[in-house]
């Protein structure tokens, strides 16, 4: 229903930092389920994709029947929000990816894994996102993808200050290069909440008029 004040949204429990997320989307009133199987995504409004590593993902997801499902769900219209390995998951296109490593895909973008190289590995730095407003987010990379290009229809929503892209939205997906679930600032997964809200809203109108 629109405005339901406790969306449910799943986060899939494959491999990586999952535990974080459940605790920021539990914070901001979500009901939260680990997503593994099939059944348990057709259950959700929404669906998170953590960090960790992206070709274990993807072999996970391969190896738990999940790939086509969510490769469905996002070109339906699931609003997914990736964080690092996540963005990369939501990527149409690779660089550096491990021989044979695939995406969801779902984010007319080019990601390059581990753009950052093993000197500056891990970094914290504050961001202006002007979706968000004041102040600044602080952002935790850590082995981070950058986003090398960005098709049309694919809006830049943070940028370093070499203007690299490090974060972006297209439709109901969302994707970081970094960790917000790490830091406690919640803004990003508020926006991926407004929009599980608002397509529930909608999804539960064209249940009721058809
Ligand atoms: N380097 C990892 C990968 O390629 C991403 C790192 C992360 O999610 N923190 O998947």
């Amino acid at each position: 229903m629109a405005g339901d004040p406790r969306p449910r949204v799943g986060v899939l429990a494959l491999q990586g930092d999952v535990r974080e997320h459940v605790r920021a989307l539990t914070s901001l009133g979500a009901d939260v389920d680990l997503v593994r199987r099939p059944a348990e995504l057709e259950r959700v409004d929404g669906l998170v994709i953590p960090g960790g590593e992206s070709s274990v993902i993807d072999k996970l997801s391969r190896a738990f029947g999940m790939k086509h499902p969510i490769r469905d769900a996002i070109r339906s219209g699931l609003p997914v929000y990736g964080t690092c390995a996540g963005l990369i998951m939501l990527a149409d296109r690779i660089t550096d990816g491990i021989a044979g490593q695939e995406t969801f895909g779902g984010l007319d973008v080019t990601v390059k894994r581990n753009a950052f190289g093993s000197q500056v590995d891990s970094f914290e730095t504050d961001l202006e996102v002007p979706v968000l407003g004041e102040p600044p987010v602080h952002a935790v990379f850590i082995r981070a993808p950058l986003v090398e290009e960005v098709g049309q229809g694919v809006e830049p929503l943070a940028r370093l200050d070499d203007d690299r892209v490090v974060a972006v939205r297209s439709g109901n997906l969302l994707g970081t290069s970094f960790h917000p679930e790490v830091t406690g600032d919640l803004r990003f997964h508020g926006l991926f909440l407004d929009a599980v809200r608002a397509r529930a809203g909608r999804h539960g109108a064209d249940v009721r008029a058809g």
